[in-house]
Order: C-alpha cells, then sequence, then structure tokens
C-alpha cells in the first residue's frame, strides 16, 4: 500500500518521513491552530470539490495571530495545497483536510517561541456523527471555556482538551453528542460544532459571544435559511431549558454537518424524529456541496484529476 503524502513545511512527503520530535512545543503546551474542511465527491460527475476552502484559510489566517503564528503562503495558495495534496494521494471519495500550524520550538518553557511549522493532511472521510437517526444529546458537566482564558474562536489545539472531556463524557453516559453551556449558563455549542434551535419557524442560534466557534457551517446554515424563507434568524443566547422547548435541534459542522437532534438530557424534541426544516436545511447543504445546486461564488473549488507518484 502506498504511503499517504502529507504536506510539511512547504515540500509533499511520504508520511513515514513526517517525525514530528518529541520535544516539539505544540506537543506539550497545545500551542497550535488547526482547521477542519471537507471535499465533497459529486456522484454524477465523480469530481471531489473542496467546500469553502479559502473561509477556513482565511479564518486560520485570523486565528494564528492569537499565537503569534505566520501562515506561510496565502489562503488562495493553502487552497490550491490543498487540492493538490487531494489529487497527489489519489482521493476520490469525500476527504477531511486537517492544516495546522504549530509552534515547533523544541525546548522546555512555556510562551510563544518563533519557531512555527505548517502542515496539512487529507484523509477519507465518511460521517463524523449520524446525520439521519437523530442524535440524543447530554447537557455536558464541564463548562465551555471562556474567551479571557482559552478563546475557543481560535481553533487552538489546547482548547480541544475541553472539547474532548465533554465529548468522552458525553459517549460514557451513553450520549451521542455534548453540549456545553458557557460560564453564565448560556447555550454554548458541542463538542466540535454549533447548534440552532427552531421554534415556531424561526431558526435561532447562540450568538457569537456566547464561546462558540465562528463556524463556517454555522454561516452556511444561515445563508441557506434567508435564501430557503425561513422567517427569521436570531443569533441570541439561549437557555439550556428552551433547547428542551424547541420545536427542533440540529447541530452543524464541517465534519458533523448537518445532524439533526431529537433527545436532549432524555427529553424528546419536537416530534422525537428529524423536523421539516433541519431535513429542508440538510437537503440544500447536501445539493450545494454536491454540486447539484448552484452554490456561492467561491463556495466550491474543483480538486481536478488525481495522480499518483
Ligand atoms: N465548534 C467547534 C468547537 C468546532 O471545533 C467546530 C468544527 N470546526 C465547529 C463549531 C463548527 O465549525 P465549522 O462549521 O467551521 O467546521
Amino acid at each position: 500500500m502506498r504511503d499517504p503524502i502529507v504536506f510539511l513545511n512547504g515540500a509533499f512527503l511520504p508520511e513515514p518521513e513526517t517525525r514530528v520530535p518529541i520535544l516539539t512545543h505544540a506537543l506539550h503546551y497545545g500551542t497550535g491552530i488547526f482547521e477542519g474542511i471537507r471535499a465533497y465527491r459529486d456522484a454524477r460527475t465523480g469530481e471531489v470539490r473542496l467546500f469553502r476552502a479559502k473561509d477556513h484559510f482565511d479564518r486560520m489566517r485570523h486565528n494564528v495571530t492569537f499565537l503569534n503564528i505566520e501562515l506561510p503562503l496565502t489562503s488562495d495558495e493553502l487552497v490550491q495545497v490543498a487540492a493538490e495534496l487531494i489529487r497527489r494521494n489519489g482521493l476520490t471519495t469525500d476527504v477531511y483536510v486537517r492544516p495546522l500550524a504549530y509552534k515547533a520550538a523544541q525546548r522546555i518553557g512555556v510562551g510563544l517561541p518563533p519557531e512555527d511549522a505548517f502542515a496539512m493532511i487529507a484523509l477519507p472521510m465518511g460521517l463524523y456523527v449520524d446525520t439521519e437517526k437523530g442524535l440524543h444529546c447530554g447537557v455536558s458537566s464541564w463548562r465551555r471555556i471562556q474567551d479571557n482564558a482559552i478563546p475557543c474562536r481560535a481553533k487552538i489545539c489546547g482548547a480541544y482538551v475541553n472539547s474532548s472531556l465533554a465529548a468522552q463524557e458525553a459517549r460514557d453516559r451513553g450520549f451521542d453528542e455534548a453540549i456545553f453551556l458557557n460560564e453564565t449558563g448560556h447555550v454554548a455549542e458541542g463538542s466540535a460544532m454549533n447548534i440552532f434551535l427552531v421554534r415556531d419557524g424561526h431558526l435561532v442560534t447562540p450568538d457569537v459571544s456566547q464561546g462558540i466557534l465562528e463556524g463556517i457551517t454555522r454561516d452556511t446554515v444561515m445563508t441557506l435559511a434567508a435564501d430557503g424563507g425561513i422567517a427569521s434568524i436570531a443569533e441570541r443566547p439561549v437557555d439550556r431549558t428552551e433547547l428542551y422547548v424547541a420545536d427542533e435541534v440540529f447541530l452543524c459542522g464541517t465534519a458533523a454537518q448537518i445532524a439533526p437532534v431529537t433527545r436532549i438530557d432524555g427529553r424528546i424534541i419536537g416530534t422525537g424524529r428529524p423536523g421539516a426544516i433541519t431535513l429542508r436545511l440538510q437537503a440544500a447543504y447536501d445539493a450545494i456541496v454536491r454540486g447539484a445546486a448552484p452554490a456561492r461564488p467561491g463556495w466550491l473549488e474543483p480538486v481536478g484529476v488525481p495522480q499518483w507518484i
């Protein structure tokens, strides 16, 4: 079997040649910023296209400033690296691309040392969570980290300890996913996805000051909802119990896509089945990412013909 090809510090290398020294700062202190980008296969043409890759790299460009990291290339160039990585790995299915910019200093001691590194990997990826049955979620006993502790809008590697604790606790308790409350007790998000609720045909999601990642799928959902005649879209604080009385709840994210939630803390949400608005948004999302409906300019980037080296 061919070794996967990885992009590391400007070179496309076979994965076994990309060892990370054990003293690497990011490994000890979580000083890295990552992204998650999907590319979808168009079932009719077989073409694979990156979805909103430039927006992900633009977000990463903002986020790396939190850790005094500089990205080595422009967002447009990074989109082309992602496409080339997919081609070089000969991937022709749905793909997940993981860029990672991190502190590479090999010294003991906290701080933000100047040595930066940049890696990108591309893997085949199907579902991250079930998007059909309706997820059973539990409100986590772990609180979402605060912006003035570790900003969660920044996709900082170390911040995902918070997500990992909540996700594992949820699984250990028999739930599919966790829902985080923030330090004010309001709903924040899932472990790696944003959350929406539907009330009387209106869409509601926690605003960006509630301790959330400013999700690109969240933005896509709001765009699709506005295009699709949803009565209104509100970004505002959401109480835990407002989730219990919602008609519909769904989670969304690059990996998770749009995933209906049908139970929270054991309580049935709405009818107990994926809701009509959730299903409509899901279908619109699927049609766009797979090229069956027109996307906004710049949202889809064709990867091109796979190659093997
Ligand atoms: N919240 C968190 C904590 C996440 O890690 C993610 C995944 N990137 C999301 C929300 C969803 O963001 P996006 O739609 O940009 O993938």
